[in-house]
């Protein structure tokens, strides 16, 4: 059976005391048994993020790591130093690092790549934009992105890393997919990693991002192909990540 999980993505949110009050709030609350919760939190952040949720069930991850182990690469941070801070997991690929940040595939798979080295499992993010929806290439974008994965990382790094389904046009908008169109996407990656194996189909996460919401959860990770959420902004939210958690694992 594919891991249920809910990551939030604090983006470049958060201040010490702030960051405190949250933490402490995930920590207290104690989610499904079946339902991995984390949180990719900012550089700067992570041991306190250690501080607060070692030997809680919440895990804690970055939100970028270098494709390089490590030397003369200034104001990078390597994966090893990420899993000195107890990371679990880091994502690589968010659209806001392709579109911000010229992140390509190959940096993206590099990234992953140095990731699953050190032990860390890398949230490999793809999505479209607006305009390649309205295009109608939404698979063509997504399978080329899932595509690049599978060939830098091959079958047996695939199978280490957790998908996240982020269309562009639905993060930070308030711009939801309907659980209908998630599934329609999550269906497409599910045949992708079917075409290459049916173990990968099986065990493989793929998880959807893009104004999830306490209120709009449950009917997403309803959905067959999705295994839970990325979320952004409501992540910032103790009650509605907690209640976020609690719908990955199929809980109201
Ligand atoms: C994200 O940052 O990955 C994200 C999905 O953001 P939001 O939930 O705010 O749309």
């Amino acid at each position: 059976m594919r891991q249920r999980l809910a990551v939030g993505n604090w983006k470049m949110h958060g201040s010490l005391p702030e960051n405190r009050t949250l933490l402490e709030a995930l920590a207290a609350a104690a989610g499904p048994d079946r339902v991995i919760c984390a949180v990719c939190v900012p550089f700067p952040y992570l041991a306190q993020a250690q501080a607060a949720l070692g030997g809680s069930r919440v895990a804690w991850g970055a939100q970028n790591v270098s494709q390089h182990p490590k030397g003369a690469f200034t104001g990078e941070v390597s994966a090893a130093m990420l899993r000195e801070f107890g990371c679990r997991y880091v994502l690589v690929g968010h659209s806001e690092r392709r579109q911000l940040f010229g992140e390509d595939d190959a940096t993206v798979v590099a990234k992953a790549k140095a990731a699953l080295a050190a032990g860390l499992t890398p949230i490999f993010c793809v999505g479209e934009t607006l305009a390649e929806r309205e295009a109608g290439v939404t698979q063509q974008v997504v399978g080329r992105q899932v595509s690049a994965a599978a060939e830098g990382l091959g079958n047996e790094g695939l199978g280490a890393v957790v998908l996240a389904y982020e269309p562009v046009w639905a993060i930070g908008t308030g711009k939801t997919a309907t659980p209908a169109q998630a599934q329609e996407v999550h269906a497409f990656v599910r045949g992708l990693l079917k075409a290459r194996s049916a173990s990968l189909a099986a065990s493989v996460p793929v998880l959807y991002g893009g104004s999830v919401k306490a209120a709009n959860a449950a009917e997403l990770f309803a959905m067959a192909d999705v295994d839970g959420g990325l979320v952004g902004g409501a992540s910032l939210v103790a009650e509605e990540f907690v209640a976020i958690c609690r719908a990955a694992g199929g809980q109201e």
